[in-house]
Protein backbone atom coordinates (compact mmCIF):
# COMPACT_ATOMS: atom_id res chain seq x y z
CA UNK A 1 0.00 0.00 0.00
CA UNK A 2 1.21 3.64 -0.88
CA UNK A 3 0.66 6.29 1.13
CA UNK A 4 -1.44 9.11 0.66
CA UNK A 5 -1.14 12.42 2.44
CA UNK A 6 -3.96 14.80 2.04
CA UNK A 7 -4.02 18.54 2.66
CA UNK A 8 -7.45 19.91 3.78
CA UNK A 9 -10.29 17.77 4.95
CA UNK A 10 -12.59 19.68 3.06
CA UNK A 11 -15.21 18.57 0.41
CA UNK A 12 -12.19 17.28 -1.84
CA UNK A 13 -9.86 16.02 0.96
CA UNK A 14 -12.49 14.14 2.01
CA UNK A 15 -13.56 12.75 -1.48
CA UNK A 16 -10.26 12.45 -2.27
CA UNK A 17 -9.45 10.01 0.76
CA UNK A 18 -12.66 7.56 -0.11
CA UNK A 19 -11.61 7.38 -4.14
CA UNK A 20 -7.65 6.56 -2.65
CA UNK A 21 -8.89 4.40 0.11
CA UNK A 22 -10.64 1.99 -2.65
CA UNK A 23 -7.32 2.16 -5.21
CA UNK A 24 -5.08 0.81 -2.90
CA UNK A 25 -3.45 3.45 -0.98
CA UNK A 26 -3.84 4.53 2.52
CA UNK A 27 -4.64 7.67 2.57
CA UNK A 28 -3.79 10.22 5.79
CA UNK A 29 -6.24 13.55 6.30
CA UNK A 30 -4.47 16.04 7.59
CA UNK A 31 -5.96 20.07 8.39
CA UNK A 32 -4.90 22.94 10.23
CA UNK A 33 -8.20 23.50 11.11
CA UNK A 34 -11.70 21.46 12.68
CA UNK A 35 -12.46 19.07 10.28
CA UNK A 36 -16.80 19.21 9.69
CA UNK A 37 -18.16 16.97 11.73
CA UNK A 38 -20.25 15.27 8.94
CA UNK A 39 -16.82 14.85 6.95
CA UNK A 40 -15.33 13.18 9.92
CA UNK A 41 -18.04 10.92 10.08
CA UNK A 42 -17.82 10.06 6.88
CA UNK A 43 -13.72 9.57 7.30
CA UNK A 44 -14.42 7.18 10.40
CA UNK A 45 -17.10 4.65 8.75
CA UNK A 46 -14.46 4.53 6.13
CA UNK A 47 -11.42 3.92 8.54
CA UNK A 48 -9.65 6.48 7.35
CA UNK A 49 -7.07 8.25 9.87
CA UNK A 50 -7.19 11.94 9.93
CA UNK A 51 -5.53 14.89 11.70
CA UNK A 52 -6.81 18.40 12.72
CA UNK A 53 -5.88 21.35 13.72
CA UNK A 54 -2.18 20.35 12.85
CA UNK A 55 0.56 22.58 13.77
CA UNK A 56 3.28 21.29 11.67
CA UNK A 57 3.28 18.79 8.47
CA UNK A 58 3.79 15.26 9.25
CA UNK A 59 6.95 13.61 8.23
CA UNK A 60 7.61 15.08 5.02
CA UNK A 61 9.32 11.96 3.89
CA UNK A 62 7.41 9.36 4.84
CA UNK A 63 4.73 9.73 2.26
CA UNK A 64 4.61 8.41 -1.56
CA UNK A 65 2.56 11.58 -2.60
CA UNK A 66 0.36 14.38 -1.22
CA UNK A 67 -3.09 15.87 -2.54
CA UNK A 68 -3.67 19.07 -1.88
CA UNK A 69 -7.14 20.46 -1.51
CA UNK A 70 -7.71 23.84 -3.70
CA UNK A 71 -7.99 25.80 -0.43
CA UNK A 72 -4.30 25.81 -0.45
CA UNK A 73 -2.05 27.61 -2.24
CA UNK A 74 1.07 26.38 -4.27
CA UNK A 75 3.19 28.55 -2.11
CA UNK A 76 1.89 26.79 1.64
CA UNK A 77 4.96 26.11 3.77
CA UNK A 78 3.64 22.16 3.80
CA UNK A 79 3.65 21.77 -0.26
CA UNK A 80 7.31 23.27 -0.13
CA UNK A 81 8.37 20.81 3.05
CA UNK A 82 6.90 18.21 0.74
CA UNK A 83 8.47 19.02 -2.81
CA UNK A 84 11.63 19.39 -0.93
CA UNK A 85 11.41 15.81 0.43
CA UNK A 86 10.63 14.73 -2.73
CA UNK A 87 6.76 13.79 -2.32
CA UNK A 88 5.00 14.36 -5.78
CA UNK A 89 2.70 16.99 -4.75
CA UNK A 90 -1.14 16.65 -7.18
CA UNK A 91 -4.50 18.51 -6.79
CA UNK A 92 -7.82 16.21 -6.22
CA UNK A 93 -8.44 16.51 -10.45
CA UNK A 94 -5.25 15.23 -11.53
CA UNK A 95 -5.15 12.50 -8.90
CA UNK A 96 -8.23 11.03 -9.39
CA UNK A 97 -8.93 11.03 -13.16
CA UNK A 98 -6.93 8.05 -13.68
CA UNK A 99 -9.41 6.16 -11.86
CA UNK A 100 -12.67 8.39 -14.02
CA UNK A 101 -14.26 5.73 -16.06
CA UNK A 102 -16.25 8.55 -18.06
CA UNK A 103 -15.90 11.05 -19.88
CA UNK A 104 -15.52 14.61 -18.64
CA UNK A 105 -16.75 17.80 -19.68
CA UNK A 106 -15.43 20.61 -18.07
CA UNK A 107 -16.22 23.90 -17.33
CA UNK A 108 -14.24 27.20 -15.96
CA UNK A 109 -14.53 30.91 -15.96
CA UNK A 110 -14.87 33.95 -13.44
CA UNK A 111 -18.59 33.71 -13.25
CA UNK A 112 -21.48 31.70 -14.35
CA UNK A 113 -19.30 28.02 -13.75
CA UNK A 114 -22.08 26.54 -11.40
CA UNK A 115 -24.90 27.72 -13.81
CA UNK A 116 -23.65 26.64 -16.87
CA UNK A 117 -22.46 23.11 -14.79
CA UNK A 118 -26.30 22.21 -13.72
CA UNK A 119 -26.98 23.50 -17.23
CA UNK A 120 -24.82 20.78 -19.11
CA UNK A 121 -26.09 18.12 -16.69
CA UNK A 122 -29.67 19.01 -17.00
CA UNK A 123 -29.93 19.21 -20.72
CA UNK A 124 -27.87 16.01 -21.40
CA UNK A 125 -30.07 13.98 -18.49
CA UNK A 126 -33.44 15.42 -19.71
CA UNK A 127 -32.39 14.42 -23.23
CA UNK A 128 -31.68 10.70 -22.17
CA UNK A 129 -28.23 10.87 -21.71
CA UNK A 130 -27.14 10.04 -18.56
CA UNK A 131 -24.62 12.87 -17.23
CA UNK A 132 -23.36 13.37 -12.84
CA UNK A 133 -22.81 17.00 -12.22
CA UNK A 134 -19.72 17.10 -9.81
CA UNK A 135 -16.66 19.35 -8.62
CA UNK A 136 -17.07 22.72 -7.67
CA UNK A 137 -20.93 22.30 -7.54
CA UNK A 138 -20.55 20.90 -3.40
CA UNK A 139 -20.01 17.33 -4.79
CA UNK A 140 -16.16 17.07 -5.30
CA UNK A 141 -15.04 15.43 -8.20
CA UNK A 142 -13.09 12.59 -6.79
CA UNK A 143 -16.17 11.85 -4.54
CA UNK A 144 -18.54 11.59 -7.33
CA UNK A 145 -16.16 8.68 -8.80
CA UNK A 146 -15.90 7.10 -5.36
CA UNK A 147 -19.50 7.04 -4.86
CA UNK A 148 -20.82 5.80 -7.94
CA UNK A 149 -22.45 2.17 -8.78
CA UNK A 150 -22.36 2.45 -12.36
CA UNK A 151 -20.51 5.37 -14.81
CA UNK A 152 -22.40 8.10 -16.20
CA UNK A 153 -22.36 8.46 -20.08
CA UNK A 154 -20.18 12.02 -19.16
CA UNK A 155 -18.80 13.37 -15.88
CA UNK A 156 -19.90 17.30 -16.10
CA UNK A 157 -17.28 18.92 -13.46
CA UNK A 158 -17.35 22.60 -12.69
CA UNK A 159 -13.75 23.91 -11.85
CA UNK A 160 -12.12 26.84 -10.17
CA UNK A 161 -8.89 28.27 -11.17
CA UNK A 162 -7.28 26.91 -7.86
CA UNK A 163 -8.07 23.18 -8.96
CA UNK A 164 -6.68 24.29 -12.56
CA UNK A 165 -2.78 25.69 -10.97
CA UNK A 166 -2.21 22.20 -10.12
CA UNK A 167 -2.77 20.48 -13.44
CA UNK A 168 -0.94 17.79 -15.39
CA UNK A 169 -2.78 15.09 -15.74
CA UNK A 170 -6.45 15.79 -16.14
CA UNK A 171 -7.81 15.95 -19.48
CA UNK A 172 -11.45 16.74 -20.12
CA UNK A 173 -13.09 15.37 -23.78
CA UNK A 174 -14.78 18.56 -23.36
CA UNK A 175 -13.22 21.62 -22.02
CA UNK A 176 -15.00 25.01 -21.69
CA UNK A 177 -13.74 28.35 -20.61
CA UNK A 178 -16.47 30.84 -20.59
CA UNK A 179 -14.98 33.84 -19.93
CA UNK A 180 -12.64 36.06 -17.38
CA UNK A 181 -13.21 38.84 -15.20
CA UNK A 182 -10.44 40.63 -12.92
CA UNK A 183 -11.62 38.32 -9.83
CA UNK A 184 -9.34 36.67 -7.48
CA UNK A 185 -6.10 38.89 -8.60
CA UNK A 186 -5.11 38.42 -4.72
CA UNK A 187 -4.66 35.14 -4.88
CA UNK A 188 -3.17 35.23 -8.99
CA UNK A 189 -1.58 38.50 -8.65
CA UNK A 190 -2.10 39.33 -12.33
CA UNK A 191 -5.36 39.02 -14.66
CA UNK A 192 -2.63 36.89 -16.79
CA UNK A 193 -1.52 34.82 -14.52
CA UNK A 194 -5.33 33.94 -13.76
CA UNK A 195 -5.91 33.79 -17.26
CA UNK A 196 -3.09 31.43 -17.25
CA UNK A 197 -4.64 29.03 -14.40
CA UNK A 198 -8.03 29.32 -16.13
CA UNK A 199 -6.35 27.83 -19.26
CA UNK A 200 -4.57 24.52 -17.90
CA UNK A 201 -7.89 23.04 -18.33
CA UNK A 202 -6.36 22.03 -21.62
CA UNK A 203 -3.44 21.42 -21.20
CA UNK A 204 -3.29 18.04 -21.48
CA UNK A 205 -6.70 17.96 -24.52
CA UNK A 206 -5.20 15.70 -27.90
CA UNK A 207 -6.43 16.86 -31.28
CA UNK A 208 -9.73 14.62 -30.63
CA UNK A 209 -10.96 16.60 -27.29
CA UNK A 210 -12.66 20.04 -27.90
CA UNK A 211 -12.49 23.60 -26.45
CA UNK A 212 -15.29 25.59 -26.32
CA UNK A 213 -14.16 29.65 -25.93
CA UNK A 214 -16.24 32.89 -25.97
CA UNK A 215 -15.82 33.92 -29.68
CA UNK A 216 -16.02 37.32 -28.63
CA UNK A 217 -12.78 37.45 -26.33
CA UNK A 218 -9.95 38.57 -27.96
CA UNK A 219 -7.54 38.28 -24.69
CA UNK A 220 -8.96 34.35 -24.48
CA UNK A 221 -8.40 33.14 -28.11
CA UNK A 222 -5.05 35.32 -27.97
CA UNK A 223 -3.58 33.41 -25.01
CA UNK A 224 -5.40 30.12 -25.87
CA UNK A 225 -3.25 30.29 -29.57
CA UNK A 226 -0.16 31.00 -27.68
CA UNK A 227 -0.20 28.30 -25.18
CA UNK A 228 0.22 26.28 -28.61
CA UNK A 229 -3.09 23.58 -27.71
CA UNK A 230 -3.78 20.44 -29.57
CA UNK A 231 -7.42 20.16 -28.91
CA UNK A 232 -10.04 21.59 -31.44
CA UNK A 233 -11.31 25.33 -30.66
CA UNK A 234 -15.37 25.75 -30.76
CA UNK A 235 -16.73 29.08 -30.29
CA UNK A 236 -19.68 30.63 -28.62
CA UNK A 237 -21.70 34.11 -28.41
CA UNK A 238 -24.01 36.10 -27.80
CA UNK A 239 -25.24 37.28 -31.40
CA UNK A 240 -24.18 36.33 -34.99
CA UNK A 241 -20.11 36.23 -35.28
CA UNK A 242 -18.23 34.67 -38.05
CA UNK A 243 -16.56 31.50 -35.80
CA UNK A 244 -18.92 30.83 -33.90
CA UNK A 245 -20.64 27.57 -33.60
CA UNK A 246 -23.39 28.59 -31.37
CA UNK A 247 -24.74 31.68 -31.25
CA UNK A 248 -28.48 33.84 -30.63
CA UNK A 249 -30.26 35.89 -33.18
CA UNK A 250 -33.12 37.48 -31.71
CA UNK A 251 -34.96 34.43 -30.10
CA UNK A 252 -33.04 32.16 -32.49
CA UNK A 253 -30.29 29.93 -31.37
CA UNK A 254 -27.83 28.31 -33.42
CA UNK A 255 -25.62 25.51 -33.09
CA UNK A 256 -23.81 23.52 -35.17
CA UNK A 257 -21.19 20.97 -34.58
CA UNK A 258 -19.48 19.11 -37.67
CA UNK A 259 -22.27 16.35 -37.02
CA UNK A 260 -25.20 18.47 -36.29
CA UNK A 261 -26.60 21.85 -37.77
CA UNK A 262 -29.75 22.98 -35.27
CA UNK A 263 -32.02 25.47 -34.97
CA UNK A 264 -34.27 26.76 -32.14
CA UNK A 265 -36.50 29.33 -33.60
CA UNK A 266 -37.95 30.51 -30.67
CA UNK A 267 -36.14 29.98 -27.63
CA UNK A 268 -37.49 31.39 -23.87
CA UNK A 269 -35.33 30.20 -21.29
CA UNK A 270 -36.53 30.87 -17.46
CA UNK A 271 -33.36 32.06 -16.74
CA UNK A 272 -32.86 35.42 -17.41
CA UNK A 273 -30.49 38.23 -18.68
CA UNK A 274 -27.54 38.04 -21.73
CA UNK A 275 -25.12 36.45 -19.80
CA UNK A 276 -27.83 33.80 -19.04
CA UNK A 277 -27.95 33.23 -22.98
CA UNK A 278 -24.26 33.29 -23.55
CA UNK A 279 -23.98 30.37 -21.04
CA UNK A 280 -27.13 28.50 -22.41
CA UNK A 281 -25.02 28.93 -25.60
CA UNK A 282 -22.02 27.92 -24.70
CA UNK A 283 -24.16 24.84 -22.13
CA UNK A 284 -25.91 23.86 -25.47
CA UNK A 285 -22.47 23.84 -28.06
CA UNK A 286 -21.07 21.34 -25.18
CA UNK A 287 -24.23 18.92 -25.34
CA UNK A 288 -24.17 18.80 -28.75
CA UNK A 289 -20.22 18.27 -29.08
CA UNK A 290 -20.52 15.61 -26.20
CA UNK A 291 -23.71 14.10 -28.26
CA UNK A 292 -21.15 13.79 -31.65
CA UNK A 293 -18.87 11.38 -29.29
CA UNK A 294 -21.39 8.64 -28.67
CA UNK A 295 -23.28 9.36 -32.47
CA UNK A 296 -26.61 10.97 -30.97
CA UNK A 297 -28.06 13.64 -32.70
CA UNK A 298 -30.56 15.94 -30.85
CA UNK A 299 -33.68 17.07 -32.12
CA UNK A 300 -35.07 20.64 -32.04
CA UNK A 301 -38.40 20.44 -30.27
CA UNK A 302 -36.54 18.08 -27.64
CA UNK A 303 -33.41 20.22 -26.80
CA UNK A 304 -35.59 23.58 -26.60
CA UNK A 305 -37.71 21.60 -23.81
CA UNK A 306 -34.54 20.74 -21.88
CA UNK A 307 -33.10 23.98 -22.15
CA UNK A 308 -36.59 25.72 -21.69
CA UNK A 309 -37.06 23.54 -18.29
CA UNK A 310 -34.21 24.54 -16.30
CA UNK A 311 -35.10 25.96 -13.28
CA UNK A 312 -31.88 28.36 -12.93
CA UNK A 313 -29.57 27.93 -9.75
CA UNK A 314 -30.69 29.60 -6.11
CA UNK A 315 -28.81 32.78 -5.18
CA UNK A 316 -27.95 33.44 -9.18
CA UNK A 317 -30.52 36.27 -10.09
CA UNK A 318 -33.05 33.62 -8.45
CA UNK A 319 -36.50 35.24 -8.55
CA UNK A 320 -37.98 35.33 -5.23
CA UNK A 321 -41.35 36.65 -5.50
CA UNK A 322 -43.38 39.97 -5.80
CA UNK A 323 -45.11 41.98 -3.76
CA UNK A 324 -48.71 44.07 -3.46
CA UNK A 325 -47.43 46.45 -5.23
CA UNK A 326 -45.80 44.68 -8.02
CA UNK A 327 -42.51 44.81 -6.80
CA UNK A 328 -40.00 41.86 -8.01
CA UNK A 329 -37.32 41.05 -5.83
CA UNK A 330 -34.17 38.72 -7.15
CA UNK A 331 -31.50 36.79 -4.75
CA UNK A 332 -28.16 37.51 -6.40
CA UNK A 333 -26.10 36.73 -3.35
CA UNK A 334 -23.32 34.26 -5.19
CA UNK A 335 -22.71 37.96 -7.25
CA UNK A 336 -19.52 38.19 -5.49
CA UNK A 337 -17.65 40.10 -8.17
CA UNK A 338 -18.05 43.30 -10.25
CA UNK A 339 -18.72 41.54 -13.31
CA UNK A 340 -21.20 39.64 -11.85
CA UNK A 341 -23.29 42.73 -10.74
CA UNK A 342 -22.67 44.14 -13.99
CA UNK A 343 -24.63 41.41 -15.56
CA UNK A 344 -27.78 41.65 -12.68
CA UNK A 345 -27.75 45.18 -13.58
CA UNK A 346 -28.54 44.51 -17.46
CA UNK A 347 -30.88 41.92 -16.88
CA UNK A 348 -33.18 43.95 -16.37
CA UNK A 349 -35.81 46.95 -18.11
CA UNK A 350 -37.05 48.52 -15.02
CA UNK A 351 -35.69 50.76 -12.39
CA UNK A 352 -33.87 49.08 -9.72
CA UNK A 353 -33.52 49.39 -6.35
CA UNK A 354 -29.96 47.61 -5.21
CA UNK A 355 -28.78 45.97 -2.29
CA UNK A 356 -25.27 46.05 -2.12
CA UNK A 357 -22.12 45.77 -0.31
CA UNK A 358 -19.71 43.52 1.68
CA UNK A 359 -16.03 42.38 1.92
CA UNK A 360 -14.40 44.22 -0.94
CA UNK A 361 -11.52 42.15 -2.87
CA UNK A 362 -9.99 45.22 -4.05
CA UNK A 363 -12.85 45.96 -6.25
CA UNK A 364 -12.85 48.40 -9.29
CA UNK A 365 -16.53 50.15 -9.26
CA UNK A 366 -15.84 52.24 -12.36
CA UNK A 367 -17.48 50.41 -14.67
CA UNK A 368 -21.07 49.65 -12.39
CA UNK A 369 -21.07 53.34 -12.55
CA UNK A 370 -22.86 54.16 -15.77
CA UNK A 371 -24.80 51.20 -15.43
CA UNK A 372 -26.03 52.72 -12.19
CA UNK A 373 -27.09 55.60 -13.52
CA UNK A 374 -28.84 53.82 -15.95
CA UNK A 375 -31.04 51.55 -14.36
CA UNK A 376 -30.52 51.90 -10.23
CA UNK A 377 -33.24 54.44 -8.49
CA UNK A 378 -31.71 54.20 -5.27
CA UNK A 379 -29.02 51.91 -3.41
CA UNK A 380 -28.59 50.24 0.08
CA UNK A 381 -25.15 49.84 0.94
CA UNK A 382 -25.40 46.63 3.48
CA UNK A 383 -22.70 46.10 6.22
CA UNK A 384 -19.75 48.11 7.78
CA UNK A 385 -17.64 48.37 4.34
CA UNK A 386 -19.25 51.26 3.08
CA UNK A 387 -16.71 54.01 2.02
CA UNK A 388 -16.08 52.64 -1.57
CA UNK A 389 -19.34 52.18 -2.64
CA UNK A 390 -19.82 55.77 -0.85
CA UNK A 391 -16.95 57.14 -2.57
CA UNK A 392 -17.61 55.77 -5.99
CA UNK A 393 -21.55 56.51 -6.07
CA UNK A 394 -22.26 59.61 -4.58
CA UNK A 395 -24.18 62.21 -6.66
CA UNK A 396 -24.93 59.52 -9.13
CA UNK A 397 -27.62 57.63 -7.58
CA UNK A 398 -28.98 57.90 -4.02
CA UNK A 399 -27.71 56.15 -1.34
CA UNK A 400 -29.10 54.63 2.13
CA UNK A 401 -27.47 52.65 4.60
CA UNK A 402 -28.47 49.56 6.67
CA UNK A 403 -26.82 47.24 9.41
CA UNK A 404 -29.27 44.18 9.10
CA UNK A 405 -30.71 42.24 5.76
CA UNK A 406 -34.17 43.22 7.10
CA UNK A 407 -33.25 46.79 7.41
CA UNK A 408 -31.50 46.64 3.51
CA UNK A 409 -34.98 45.33 2.36
CA UNK A 410 -37.24 47.43 4.34
CA UNK A 411 -35.26 50.51 3.51
CA UNK A 412 -35.24 49.66 -0.36
CA UNK A 413 -38.72 49.42 -0.13
CA UNK A 414 -39.56 52.51 0.85
CA UNK A 415 -37.23 53.38 -1.43
CA UNK A 416 -38.83 51.72 -4.59
CA UNK A 417 -41.99 52.64 -6.93
CA UNK A 418 -44.55 50.11 -8.06
CA UNK A 419 -43.58 47.58 -10.87
CA UNK A 420 -39.59 48.12 -9.85
CA UNK A 421 -36.94 45.47 -9.22
CA UNK A 422 -35.39 45.13 -5.75
CA UNK A 423 -32.44 43.05 -6.55
CA UNK A 424 -29.90 42.06 -3.59
CA UNK A 425 -26.27 41.57 -5.89
CA UNK A 426 -23.91 42.54 -3.62
CA UNK A 427 -20.60 42.99 -5.89
CA UNK A 428 -18.86 41.60 -2.83
CA UNK A 429 -17.92 39.18 -0.31
CA UNK A 430 -20.80 37.60 2.51
CA UNK A 431 -18.40 37.26 5.17
CA UNK A 432 -18.87 40.50 7.13
CA UNK A 433 -22.59 39.54 7.97
CA UNK A 434 -22.81 36.20 7.09
CA UNK A 435 -21.03 33.05 6.95
CA UNK A 436 -21.33 32.51 3.33
CA UNK A 437 -23.54 33.89 0.28
CA UNK A 438 -26.03 31.25 0.86
CA UNK A 439 -26.34 32.29 4.17
CA UNK A 440 -26.70 35.70 2.91
CA UNK A 441 -29.07 35.04 0.37
CA UNK A 442 -31.29 33.01 2.78
CA UNK A 443 -31.10 36.17 4.80
CA UNK A 444 -32.55 38.05 1.91
CA UNK A 445 -35.32 35.66 1.06
CA UNK A 446 -36.51 35.70 4.82
CA UNK A 447 -36.72 39.44 4.78
CA UNK A 448 -38.77 39.63 1.69
CA UNK A 449 -41.12 36.79 2.70
CA UNK A 450 -43.73 38.84 4.41
CA UNK A 451 -44.53 41.12 1.98
CA UNK A 452 -44.54 38.53 -1.15
CA UNK A 453 -48.42 37.94 -2.72
CA UNK A 454 -46.47 35.83 -5.46
CA UNK A 455 -45.54 32.76 -5.98
P1 LIG B 1 -19.69 30.70 -10.63
O1 LIG B 1 -19.94 29.26 -10.34
O2 LIG B 1 -18.67 30.91 -11.73
O3 LIG B 1 -19.47 31.57 -9.45
P2 LIG B 1 -22.56 31.10 -10.95
O4 LIG B 1 -23.29 30.35 -12.01
O5 LIG B 1 -22.64 30.60 -9.56
O6 LIG B 1 -21.03 31.22 -11.37
O7 LIG B 1 -22.99 32.63 -11.00
C1 LIG B 1 -22.30 33.57 -10.18
C2 LIG B 1 -22.75 34.97 -10.45
O8 LIG B 1 -22.34 35.35 -11.77
C3 LIG B 1 -24.24 35.19 -10.41
O9 LIG B 1 -24.44 36.45 -9.85
C4 LIG B 1 -24.66 35.14 -11.85
O10 LIG B 1 -25.84 35.89 -12.09
C5 LIG B 1 -23.46 35.74 -12.57
N1 LIG B 1 -23.23 35.16 -13.89
C6 LIG B 1 -23.69 33.97 -14.35
N2 LIG B 1 -23.26 33.75 -15.60
C7 LIG B 1 -22.48 34.80 -15.95
C8 LIG B 1 -21.73 35.14 -17.13
N3 LIG B 1 -21.72 34.35 -18.21
N4 LIG B 1 -21.06 36.32 -17.11
C9 LIG B 1 -21.07 37.12 -16.03
N5 LIG B 1 -21.77 36.86 -14.91
C10 LIG B 1 -22.46 35.71 -14.85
Amino acid sequence: MKRLLILGGGESGTGTALLAAQHQWAPTVTDQHTIPAPRRTLLQQHGIPYQENVQDIPAPTTWDAAVVSPGIPPNHPWVHALQQAGVPVLGELDFAFPYDPAPVIAVTGSNGKTTTTLLIGHILNALGIPAQVAGNVGYSYARSIAEETQPPAFRVVETSSFQLEYLSIFKPRIGLLLNISPDHLDRHGTTEAYLDAKLNIFQQQQPTDAAILPADSPPIRTAFHRRGFHSAPHFFSLSPHPDSHSYWQDHALHIHTSHQMLTIPDLHPRIQGPHNRRNIAAATLATALAADTIGRRFIPDQLQAAIQSFPGVPHRLEYVGTDARGIDYYNDSKATNVDAAIQALRAFDRPIVWIVGGIDKGNDYAPLIPLAGQHVRHMVILGPYRTPWEKAFTGIVPITRADTMEEAVAKARTAAHPGDVILLSPACASFDLFRNFEHRGDAFRHSVRPYLTTP
